[in-house]
C-alpha cells in the first residue's frame, strides 16, 4: 500500500537481461537478478509520471521553461536541434546534461524558474508540477526538470497503471495499492537524496519510447475490473461493492491474495478482516474463502 505525500523517486527498473548483468557486476546495489514490472491501482486520485512525452510535447515543454537554455547551453544546442529534427538521441543527451550539472548551478536555475513562476503564475500543467516539486524540497535536484519530460497523469480511484521494465516513472501524490514481481532492483533518476548511478541509469532506460505504460479504466460493467498486465508474475482483479463469498472452490496450484479495501469481510477461518488486511490462500488450498459485505477487494493471483 502506498500513501504518497512527498513524491517517491523517479526510477526505472532493468529488464531481466540487464538485471542479471547488473546483479553479477554489483550485487550490493542490485540485490536481485530478476526484473521488476509493477502495477498500481489508485485508491484516491493518484498522480503519476510515466514514460517520456512525445517529442513534440517535450519541445513545447522546453519552450515553457526558457531557463532550461542555461542548462542546455547558451547556443542553440546540438541536442535540442536533434530533438527538433525528431531524433530521440537528443533526449538521452539532454538528460545526461541535467545529471552532469553541479548542485549549485542547478539550485540557481531552479530558484530563477521558481521566482518567475511565483511572480507570473500560469495555468500550465508543467508549471504547476514544477512548483509542486520545488515545494516538496527538491530545490537542487535534476528530477524537477526530468519530471517535465515525462507523461504526467492523474489516475481516478479504481484505475490502474502498469509500468514495464526500462520505463522512467514516479508516484507523486495520493493512495494506491502496488503489486510487483519479486525484485528489489531500483535505478533512481531524481527526486531523491539517495545515491544515483547515472551511468547505469542512462544504460537501462529505453530511449526509443517503445516500452510504454498501460492504463486500465474502471470496468463499466458490473463485476470485477480485471487488470491483465503483460507481466507473467501477477494479475489483478478489483471487486467493487461485492456481497457474498469470494475465494477458492478447489485447488488452483497457485497462491492468491485478497485485500480488503472497503466494507467488511470475514474469512473462512472465522476471522474478521480490517480495512487493509490481506487474506493469503496457499497454492494447495481447496476451500479458503472470505465472506464480504459491501466490500471492495483487490485479488492478486498468478496468471496460468
Ligand atoms: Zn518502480
Amino acid at each position: 500500500m502506498l500513501s504518497v505525500d512527498t513524491p517517491l523517486s523517479i526510477q526505472v527498473h532493468p529488464s531481466k537481461d540487464q538485471a542479471r548483468q547488473l546483479h553479477a557486476k554489483d550485487p550490493k546495489n542490485f540485490p536481485d537478478s530478476n526484473h521488476k514490472p509493477e502495477v498500481v491501482v489508485a485508491l484516491s486520485e493518484f498522480e503519476v509520471l510515466s514514460g517520456f512525452k512525445e517529442i513534440s510535447a517535450i519541445i513545447h515543454t522546453i519552450g515553457l521553461f526558457p531557463e532550461l537554455r542555461l542548462l542546455l547551453g547558451q547556443e542553440k544546442s546540438k541536442e535540442f536541434q536533434q530533438l527538433l529534427d525528431g531524433d530521440r538521441s537528443g533526449l538521452h543527451k539532454i538528460l545526461e546534461r541535467f545529471y552532469a550539472t553541479d548542485a549549485a548551478t542547478l539550485q540557481r536555475i531552479v530558484a530563477m524558474t521558481h521566482d518567475r513562476l511565483e511572480r507570473f503564475p500560469t495555468d500550465e500543467k508543467a508549471h504547476k508540477l514544477f512548483l509542486y516539486l520545488v515545494s516538496r524540497g527538491f530545490e537542487a535536484d535534476p528530477g524537477v526538470f526530468v519530471a517535465l519530460f515525462l507523461e504526467h497523469q492523474v489516475l481516478k480511484p479504481g484505475e490502474a497503471m502498469f509500468t514495464p521494465d526500462r520505463v522512467l516513472h514516479a508516484y507523486l501524490k495520493g493512495d494506491a495499492i502496488e503489486c510487483m514481481a519479486n525484485s528489489d532492483n531500483v535505478v533512481r533518476a531524481g527526486l531523491t537524496p539517495k545515491h544515483q548511478d547515472i551511468a547505469v541509469l542512462l544504460e537501462v532506460v529505453d530511449w526509443s519510447g517503445a516500452a510504454k505504460s498501460c492504463f486500465y479504466p474502471v470496468s463499466s460493467k458490473s463485476g470485477p475490473t480485471t487488470v491483465v498486465t503483460p507481466a507473467a508474475e501477477f494479475s489483478l482483479q478489483i471487486y467493487h461493492d461485492i456481497d457474498g463469498s469470494l475465494g477458492r472452490l478447489g485447488p488452483l496450484g497457485a497462491p492468491e491474495l485478497l485485500v480488503l479495501l472497503e466494507g467488511s469481510a470475514r474469512t473462512s477461518h472465522n476471522e474478521r478482516m480490517e480495512i487493509g488486511d490481506g487474506f493469503f490462500i496457499p497454492a494447495d488450498s481447496s476451500g479458503d474463502s472470505i465472506n464480504c459485505t459491501d466490500a471492495m477487494i483487490v485479488r492478486v493471483s498468478i496468471p496460468h
